[in-house]
């Protein structure tokens, strides 16, 4: 088991060490990349919502203690099915029970719950398994906790069928919902029932009111008691009622081949738990799949075989963590392919900086008529001609637009040679000029010499 302690680093405001650095990368690494990943969360990770956890020491435990200082009642024994035997303490379930409903409602999701989200809308949630009560996945619309009406016809393909469909399975109850101690018929809280319950009283159950009443008036022998309600969660000492569909899923979900369980905000001190996680991870590790653990607290060595990495961390801290290191997880498929376009533009804008200009492309030019095409040609002989003389070039009233004027054309080309014709005689002229006055000059130097 690998441990990286984010607590430290935090609290110093401190870089992790290398050694720690390189152990995170893993494991990011390892959460983006496995694609079955079963979580396992508890009440570490609704702390943050404003959900007080159970054992720490701002936990409900130590809040019931100052509430009702003068009762014997220990903070487990408010989660134990010893307290049914006494109404004193029942009624003290009643309203504590009242007290955490509440605040459940005013609790928001935290981004830890957010990141189950995420894993389910990128096909990585095989299924998260919570101790938590709260509810909270709900809210953000995860397909949450088992409706026994839709298990209940046997049919073996159909149960595959919603059990595939559930996000999380909460092996502790839901606090939620109440049920009937007597039918076990469950109920939404309404406002009159959670007026009486934090008064520490329990409402008498409407079903089993309902059944006593037609018994009453059709003169049959009254039968069973009418049940009272409470909330639909698991005590200590109890039986979960959908044990039997909760262990038929959980084998299911072991035959899928995960490759990945994160535990998440649980110290896992509870025994049910324990096996649990045991058996998931020895099953995970038998097909190559790792084990991730996140808690503020450390987890006992006895869990090292079964542990591959120990993140001693806040999990909303991880989270954010992993929304670091990588980004591409918690975008969702059109940010990335809008992500993926921004990059191409900004490569090729990159490579166009580097890249030295190419020779520009031979363009294809329009071919004009014959006609022009044969002025132009004649035009260029002409200038070429006449630049000597600096003569007015026929383009300089040149229109491409315009047809030539052939016959202008053929007086300039024959005037041009006229030009030509004119330079070579008064260029003779000029030489034969030169040569004379050389020879005056030779008679002159001739006659001194002989003076
Ligand atoms: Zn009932």
């Amino acid at each position: 088991m690998k441990t990286i302690d984010l607590l430290e680093s935090n609290r110093l405001g401190s870089k992790l060490p290398t050694e720690d650095s390189i152990k995170l990368n893993e494991v990011t690494k390892i959460v983006f990349k496995l694609k079955k990943t079963i979580v396992l969360t508890g009440a570490g990770i609704s702390c943050n919502a404003g959900i007080p956890d159970f054992r720490s020491s701002d936990g409900l435990y130590n809040l019931v203690k100052s509430k009702y200082p003068k009762n014997c009642v220990k903070g487990q024994d408010l989660f134990d099915i010893s307290l049914f035997r006494n109404e004193l303490t029942l009624s003290l379930f009643c309203t504590f029970m009242e007290g955490l409903y509440s605040s459940s409602l005013k609790a928001k999701p935290t981004e830890t719950h957010k990141f189950i989200k995420i894993l389910k809308e990128k096909n990585k949630l095989l299924r998260c398994y919570t101790q938590n009560i709260d509810c909270l996945e709900k809210v953000i619309n995860l397909n949450c906790g088992i409706d026994l009406n839709n298990f209940n016809d046997g049919n073996n393909s159909n149960f595959n069928k919603i059990w595939k469909n559930l996000d999380v399975v909460q092996l502790h109850g839901n606090l939620q919902k109440l049920s009937c101690t007597q039918c076990f018929k469950t109920f939404n809280w309404s406002p009159d029932n959670q007026a009486q319950l934090s008064k520490g009283l329990n409402p008498e159950c409407e079903n089993c009111y309902l059944k006593y009443q037609e018994r009453l008036y059709s003169g049959k022998r009254l039968t069973g008691n009418i049940g009272m309600l409470r909330p639909d969660i698991v005590l200590y000492g109890e039986n979960h009622p959908q044990s039997e569909i909760i262990s038929k899923g959980l084998s299911l979900d072991m035959s899928l081949k995960s490759d990945l369980l994160i535990i998440m905000g649980t110290s896992l001190k509870v025994d049910g738990i324990k096996k649990l996680v045991r058996n998931l991870s020895k099953t995970i590790h038998d097909k190559g799949g790792l084990v991730i653990f996140i808690n503020k607290t450390p987890i006992s060595k006895s869990w090292s075989n079964l542990i591959d990495y120990e993140i001693l961390s806040d999990c909303d801290d991880f989270i954010k963590v992993l929304k670091h290191e990588i980004p591409d997880l918690f975008l969702t498929q059109e940010q990335l392919d809008s992500k993926k376009l921004s990059n191409n533009k900004e490569k090729t804008k990159e490579e166009s900086l580097l890249t030295p200009p190419s020779t520009p492309k031979k363009t294809k030019i329009k071919r004009e008529p014959k006609k022009f095409k044969r002025a132009e040609s004649n035009s260029k002989k002409i200038n070429k001609a006449t630049n000597s003389f600096k003569l007015p070039s026929p383009q300089s009233s040149f229109n491409e637009d315009d047809e030539p004027d052939l016959d202008e054309l053929k007086m300039t080309s024959n005037r041009s040679r006229a030009l030509r014709a004119f330079t070579r005689s008064q260029m003779n002229q000029e030489r034969s000029i030169k040569v004379k006055r050389e020879l005056e000059d030779v008679d002159i130097n001739t006659k001194r010499i002989k003076l």
